[in-house]
């Protein structure tokens, strides 16, 4: 499981989403990809290797300015490591962009239904059947929203999903189930992501997912709902935690800097579970709350 970067606002979303690729990098990665939406068309880079290679495809191939987009990287659970297989995935008549974490359990199962109903794979990833199957989910409900809700709920396994839908130049459809995503609220402007370091440097305030959750991200507003379609009413936090740690610093790589800041992590978790020297007991409700405030 990688990384996810989603933007929508009034910037540059090519270069919102490379800078924030970066800061996702330290979790490790083997293809890493991009896609925006200008005038109801995808444009998608993707490549395997490093993120560097994307931004030399990106010089050598440019894509149209536009202020939304979505981006990845990838650790290939279904599928070599191949341009192909890089995400993000677009549905077969182009209606979806898909970025995806984790694992489709009855991917196979999925595959073969689609076929029988005439998509065509290009790709060898599990994450190409949501691409198709929101595609299928939207030609009987004619709605995006409604598309992902029937397609959540066929879907087995873990996943964190960025979707575009590209009749909507102003929406991510955030989806979450045992794979970490967070929105990061903005002015004018709102970002999606699998770990807050990646919109750090334009807000610290965040909205955690909880586990089967849907997010409607766009640039002046977010909604969140379950996966039986139910608003729900979540409440943002501020992240105490200062863009400079979500880098290497001093250290050449992110594993010494791990292994060095040991130490400093062990007594920060330790002094939320404690006080004066004595264990305290939290509500569940209040961990997040008391997390986010002394961890980021
Ligand atoms: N299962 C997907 C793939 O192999 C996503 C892997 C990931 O989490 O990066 O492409």
């Amino acid at each position: 499981m990688c990384g996810i970067v989603g933007y929508t606002g009034y910037k540059d979303a090519e270069s919102v989403l490379t800078v924030g690729l970066h800061k996702v990098e330290y979790r490790g990665y083997d293809s890493a990809g991009l896609v925006v939406l200008k005038d109801g068309k995808f444009y998608i880079r993707k490549k395997a290797g490093k993120i560097h290679e994307l931004e030399i495809l990106l010089k050598e191939d440019p894509i149209p300015k536009a202020n939304i987009g979505i981006a990845h990287t990838r650790w290939a659970t279904h599928g070599g490591v191949c341009d192909i297989n890089a995400h993000p995935h677009i549905s077969q008549k182009g209606k979806f962009a898909v970025v995806h974490n984790g694992i489709i359990d009855n991917y196979s199962n999925l595959k073969r239904f689609l076929e029988e109903n005439g998509y065509k794979f290009l790709s060898e990833t599990d994450t190409e059947a949501i691409s198709h199957l929101l595609e299928y989910n939207f030609e009987i409900t004619g709605d995006p929203f409604e598309a992902v809700l029937r397609s959540v709920r066929m879907l087995e396994g873990s996943f964190a999903l960025a979707i575009l839908f590209n009749e909507d130049e102003d929406l991510i459809i955030g989806v979450r189930k045992d794979s970490p995503l967070i929105v990061g609220l903005g002015k004018g402007e709102n970002f999606l992501a699998s770990d807050q370091v990646a919109f750090l440097q334009h807000t610290k305030e965040a909205i955690f997912m909880d586990n089967e959750e849907i997010a409607l991200v766009r640039r002046n507003s977010v909604e969140f709902y379950n996966f039986d379609g139910i608003r729900l009413d979540k409440r943002s936090v501020f992240l105490n935690y200062g863009d400079e740690e979500a880098e290497k610093g001093p250290y050449p790589h992110f594993m010494l800097k791990e292994i060095y800041e040991q130490p400093k992590v062990i007594k920060k978790n330790l002094d939320i579970y404690t006080k004066n020297g004595k264990p305290t007991l939290l509500k569940d409700s209040n961990l997040r709350k008391v997390l986010s405030e002394k961890t980021g």
